[in-house]
């Protein structure tokens, strides 16, 4: 019996058979003996009374014996329906027991959720709707355990990466205050730099809760690829002269359009491509590339930079996530969420994002796809 309505159903039959079944069974038993006491206290009256009856008197007995008739079937059904009534609600108490305690145990485990104890789960038996609800309820605390761990992570991680920028000002400002290092410029520079560093943080602490959260909208359009492409080169052009790294691009011949916020595949694009110059030693090359594959538009970005060891391939877009602190922070990187904001950006375009990288000092690159505007 696969839902709970034929359940239910069932139930109440089984409860109206039990009831009509202990109904005749008390009836057929308890009927005889009802229905001579009464005639018999019927019969003994009249004999009482004496003899020679008229009609009338006649008429008065047949009326007394319908009314110990009465008497009788009623005493009889009223020791049915109490049996009845019993033997009812045995039986609805089994099975409504058997619907009620898979109720009670998700009551009890949502209490305890509710109380922290996030690895509550309930046993999830048949294959009716109070199953599945199990399964579901087993679904939703899966759920809320993981996301109690991530933001029990995130605190731990926002508090860590606090920490490094805030001992560096202390220490500077201490050794100022006991006259160990020199107020010059430097000193200066160096705290200001840190203190620099805390507000970048904080902006992208910021903007990643934004995006995980969704509290944002998107504008999707058709937007035309070589213009999005030429707009970030033109915005990074004068770091890459700066860093002496060539960027080349290799854009389709024939017009191309994505469905898509410009904002967003702008930042998405800015920020590959601004990681490939900085991972990039000078007289590298940045290569940005685009082309058509199956509904989807491909963007890459290839470097000739410092690469990306195979162990580090798969955390690269967790949050925080940097191959190498000192070395990203040498390199003026900051905090390892751009890679994370990239991907949730990508992934609510509907495409997706991967990196690829032959090891140390073999260069890099991220691919990304997005839903192409198909002309009609
Ligand atoms: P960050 O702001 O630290 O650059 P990202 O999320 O953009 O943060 O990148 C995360 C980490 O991925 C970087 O710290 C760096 O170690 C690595 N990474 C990103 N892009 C490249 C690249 N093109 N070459 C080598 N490593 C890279």
């Amino acid at each position: 019996m696969k839902s709970i309505r034929s359940k239910l159903l069932l139930s109440y039959l089984v409860v109206l058979l039990v009831g009509v079944l202990v109904t005749l069974i008390s009836v057929y038993l308890t009927a005889p003996a009802a229905y001579s006491r009464h005639m018999m206290s019927a019969e003994e009256m009249p004999m009482m009374q004496g003899q020679g009856m008229g009609m009338g008197a006649q008429r008065g007995q047949g009326q007394a014996q319908y009314g110990n008739f009465r008497a009788a079937v009623f005493e009889s059904l009223g020791y049915a329906t109490l049996a009845a009534t019993v033997a009812a609600i045995l039986v609805g108490f089994v099975f409504s027991r058997r619907i009620i305690s898979p109720l009670l145990d998700m009551m009890k485990a949502s209490r305890r959720i509710s109380d922290g104890h996030y690895g509550e789960r309930v046993q999830a038996e048949g294959d009716d709707e109070l199953a599945q609800l199990a399964l579901d309820f087993n679904h939703m605390a899966e759920k809320l355990e993981q996301t109690e761990a991530m933001r029990r992570r995130l605190i731990g991680d926002v508090s860590h990466e606090l920490r490094t920028p805030l001992t560096a000002i202390k220490g500077s400002m201490e050794g100022l205050i006991d006259g160990v290092l020199p107020s010059t410029n430097e000193t200066y520079e160096q705290i200001h730099q840190e203190a620099a560093r805390l507000g970048r943080l904080v902006d992208d602490l910021q903007e990643l809760s934004r995006v995980e959260a969704r509290a944002y909208h998107l504008d999707i359009r058709p937007l035309d690829v070589s213009t999005l492409v030429h707009t970030v080169a033109k915005r990074l052009q004068r770091s890459f002269d700066e860093k002496r790294v060539t960027l080349t691009l290799d854009l389709p011949a024939h017009p191309l359009q994505i469905l898509a916020d410009e904002d967003r595949i702008i930042q998405v694009l800015t920020n590959l491509t601004a990681n490939a110059m900085q991972y990039t030693p000078a007289t590298g090359s940045v290569t940005v590339k685009v082309h058509a594959e199956e509904g989807m538009v491909h963007f890459s970005v290839q470097d000739t930079g410092v690469g990306i060891p195979a162990e580090h391939l798969e955390h690269i877009f967790d949050r925080f996530y940097r191959v190498d602190k000192s070395r990203s922070r040498q390199a003026g990187g900051g905090s390892g969420i751009g890679l994370t904001i990239a991907k949730h950006f990508v992934e609510t375009h509907g495409g997706s994002i991967w990196v690829e990288s032959a090891g140390e000092g073999k260069g890099s690159i991220f691919h990304f796809t997005i839903p192409a505007e198909i002309k009609k």
